[in-house]
């Protein structure tokens, strides 16, 4: 990457060298539009689906989250869930957002709206009338298990003739590549392979389903597993919550502001994003302190001052992590939250 285009503003380098790779220069911040998810994917880390709740980001709160995203100078996306399940919803407020420069720049989705030519057609011309100005669409062994080819297949050749090629983010799947990928989540010695050959963070829905796939280890050896973007670190999670380092900012409906998925790091409601993170996360509440020091073994600590048996071993530091969080929330539900990302929801 240049460094040059590092300090550059946002809307500078998208024009320069597109979306798909100014999110790799500028890192992302997302209003997290919704739990609610057409499919339910086995790795879904916030554990969206169908059964959430008919929850999204209201209009007023939707264009002051915009306002307080773009203040980052990162590359802003609508992410989810599915907000294409709440189409009006979206195009409203990013009308808004629009009208006031502060529009997202992308928004992601796992293709399942994309029924016809005319339906994925309109709807992207009708977002980038509104400002946006590419889409990142999802494909994988876990998505094609509930999303046709052909659907992925349109929204990905529409995506590219309306935004233009370097401003989607999604790789170039045919029809049979995608029916390939399709085989491979019902079939659980295949899912097995996959999994681990890709291994995702063990958390949210991964985290209960996918982990049996990964022997335990002993908890001294898991301290330099891979962060969620390839960091790795002695037992603390610094890059994860600093605000320079950190690869991805989300703000939810309900103004949680959230990095890794179910650690609530702030509330956007009680004042700015920016502001939040001028101060530093860390600084502001004692338990994200505990994960920036000491990652999930300060969090340990704290379980078995409440009863926590730890096990011998787990598969993995975030899987380890989420376990534990898992038996704090009902102590801490302010920061280990939303009730979405914890509960069952299918
Ligand atoms: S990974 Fe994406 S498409 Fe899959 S359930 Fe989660 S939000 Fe929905
Ligand atoms: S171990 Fe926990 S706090 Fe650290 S990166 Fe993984 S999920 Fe986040």
């Amino acid at each position: 990457m240049e460094p040059r285009l590092r300090t550059l503003p946002v809307d500078d380098v998208i024009a320069e060298v597109g979306v798909a790779s100014a999110i790799g220069i500028k890192y992302v911040a997302s209003l997290l539009f919704t739990y609610r998810c057409t499919i339910a994917c086995k790795h879904c880390l916030f554990n969206c689906s169908p059964g959430q709740p008919d929850v999204c980001v209201n209009l007023e709160d939707g264009i002051e989250f915009m306002r307080q995203l773009r203040a980052t100078d990162r590359v802003i996306h609508i992410a989810g869930g599915e907000a294409m399940m709440y189409y009006p919803q979206m195009l409203a407020i990013c009308q808004v957002a629009h009208s006031e420069g502060v529009a997202p720049h992308f928004f992601e989705t796992n293709a399942s709206w994309c029924a016809d030519e005319i339906t994925a057609r309109e709807r992207y011309e009708e977002l980038q009338a509104v400002g946006i100005r590419g889409v990142l669409i999802s494909a994988d062994p876990y998505h094609q298990e509930f999303v046709s080819p052909a659907r992925r297949e349109r929204a990905y050749r529409w995506a590219v003739e309306i935004f233009g090629k370097e401003n989607v983010a999604a790789s170039d799947l045919s029809v049979g590549d995608l029916e390939e990928l399709h085989t491979i989540s019902p079939d659980s010695q295949a899912l097995a392979e996959h999994t681990r050959r890709h291994p995702p963070r063990l958390v949210g829905r991964a985290g209960n389903v996918l982990a049996e796939y990964f022997p335990d280890r002993l908890l001294e050896n898991l301290a330099q597993d891979p962060l969620w973007h390839g960091a790795s670190s002695v037992e603390d999670c610094r890059s994860e919550f600093d605000p320079d380092d950190m690869w991805e900012i989300h703000v939810d409906p309900y103004g949680n502001i959230q990095t890794c998925c179910g650690i609530i790091i702030g509330n956007a409601h009680e004042k700015p994003l920016i502001e939040w993170m001028r101060e530093g996360f860390h600084t502001q509440n004692p338990l994200v302190r505990m994960v920036y020091e000491r990652g999930p073994y300060a969090l340990l600590e704290l379980a078995e001052e409440y009863g926590y048996q730890a096990r011998d071993g787990y598969p993995q530091k975030c899987g380890f992590c989420w376990e534990v969080r898992k038996f704090l929330r009902p102590f801490f539900p302010d920061t280990f939250g939303p009730a979405e990302i914890y509960e069952a929801s299918e």
